[in-house]
C-alpha cells in the first residue's frame, strides 16, 4: 500500500487482530488486493541498481498450472494482477495468453505491467491491448541515449523509444485512451535531472501520465543491522508475491526468499494469506520488530512515515 493510500484508509474489510499487545495495529485487508507473479526469473537488462542478476531460482519459468492456480484461487476478488516480480515481464512470451486468462474469466480483475519497453513489438502491443491489459507503465530513465544507456545496461535506446511510441500510437488510434492507463516513469537522479522538463514535454501528450520518481533502497543492499527502522510496514498490507516455484512472500523486495509464508502448489492463496507464518510476520511488524525478521532486519523503508494514527495503547507511534 502506498503512503498516500494508507493515509486515507477507512472502511475496508480487514483481518482480525494479530496480536493485541503489538504497539501498532495496521489495517491488513481481509484478502490481498494486489498479486505479483514471477512468471519468469529473467530480464533483458542488467541495470546496476537492480538485484535481478543475483537470482538463481529454479524453475526459470513458472509452470502454467502454477500461475493458473493463483488466478483461479482468487477469481472474483477484485485483484490487480502484476505478472512480473524482479524480472522484465515480456521476456515471457506467454503474456498475451496470461492476460486473456485473467481477464476472460474475471470481470473484477485488472492487469498491470511495468516494462522497460525493449521487447514490446508491434504484434505484442496489439495482442496485449486486445487481451484487455488495464495499466501499462514504461520505465525509461532519460530522454537521450547518452543518459539512458549507462543506467539500463544491455538495452537499446532506439528500440525502446520506437517500440514505446508505437505501443502508444496503437493505444491512441485504437480508442484505448479511456480504457487503458499508460504511464511513462523516470527515476530522477543527478545524471538525468536536466532532462526532466523535456521528458515531460515529450511524453506528456503521448500517454495518460508522466511520473518522475526517486530511487529507493532495496533491503540487504549495504544496510547494517543498526540501520533497521523499528516501525511497522506499509508494503505488506494488501499485497502477495509469488515466485516461479510457487512460494509466496510478503514483500516485492524479497529477491532471495527470506520471508516465504507458503506455497501455492500446496495451499490456496486464501490459506497462505491467513496462514500462521503470515500472521506471525504481521504481528512482529506491528510491534515494530523488523529486527526479528530476516528479510526486514536490513530494511529502512518508510522511516519518514508517521505511523502514529495506527498506534495502540501498547506503545507510542
Ligand atoms: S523488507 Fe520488510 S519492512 Fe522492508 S518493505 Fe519489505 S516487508 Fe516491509
Amino acid at each position: 500500500m502506498r503512503p498516500e493510500q494508507a493515509d486515507e484508509v477507512q472502511n475496508i474489510s480487514t483481518l482480525p487482530i494479530n496480536d493485541a499487545s503489538a504497539r501498532w495495529r495496521m489495517p491488513y485487508t481481509a484478502k490481498p488486493r494486489f498479486i505479483q507473479m514471477e512468471t519468469v526469473t529473467k530480464c533483458n537488462a542488467k541495470c546496476p541498481f537492480c538485484p535481478q542478476n543475483e537470482i538463481v531460482r529454479d524453475p526459470a519459468r513458472m509452470p502454467t498450472e502454477t500461475w493458473k492456480k493463483i488466478v483461479d484461487d482468487t477469481r472474483g476478488w477484485g485483484i490487480t494482477y502484476r505478472p512480473f516480480l524482479t524480472n522484465e515481464p515480456f521476456v515471457d512470451n506467454r503474456m498475451p495468453e496470461i492476460v486473456r486468462y485473467i481477464k476472460d474469466n474475471d470481470p473484477t480483475a485488472r492487469v498491470e505491467f511495468n516494462t522497460n519497453g525493449e521487447l514490446m513489438t508491434e504484434k505484442l502491443s496489439g495482442e496485449l491491448l486486445e487481451a484487455g491489459v488495464d495499466i501499462m507503465r514504461f520505465s525509461i530513465d532519460g530522454l537521450s541515449r547518452e543518459i539512458y544507456e549507462p543506467s539500463r545496461i544491455g538495452i537499446d535506446f532506439t528500440k525502446v523509444m520506437e517500440r514505446t511510441q508505437r505501443f502508444l500510437e496503437l493505444w491512441d488510434e485504437g480508442g484505448y485512451r479511456d480504457k487503458v492507463f499508460t504511464e511513462l516513469r523516470m527515476i530522477e537522479v543527478p545524471e538525468n535531472k536536466h532532462e526532466v522538463e523535456a521528458y515531460k514535454d515529450f511524453w506528456g501528450p503521448r500517454c495518460s501520465e508522466v511520473l518522475i520518481t526517486h530511487m529507493y533502497q532495496w533491503p540487504w543492499t549495504g544496510q547494517k543491522r543498526e540501520d533497521v527502522v523499528l516501525k511497522p510496514c506499509l508494503k505488506v498490507l494488501d499485497e502477495m508475491f509469488f515466485y516461479t516455484n510457487g512460494n509466496a512472500t510478503i514483500c516485492c523486495w524479497d529477491v532471495h526468499e527470506r520471508a516465504v509464508v507458503g506455497n501455492v502448489n500446496e495451499q490456496s492463496v486464501g490459506e497462505i494469506w491467513e496462514s500462521y507464518a503470515a500472521r506471525c510476520m504481521r504481528a512482529t511488524l506491528d510491534d515494530g520488530r523488523r529486527d526479528l525478521l530476516n528479510l526486514c532486519s536490513r530494511c529502512n523503508a518508510y522511516q519518514e512515515y508517521d505511523f502514529s494514527r495506527f498506534a495502540t495503547d501498547a506503545g507510542t507511534g
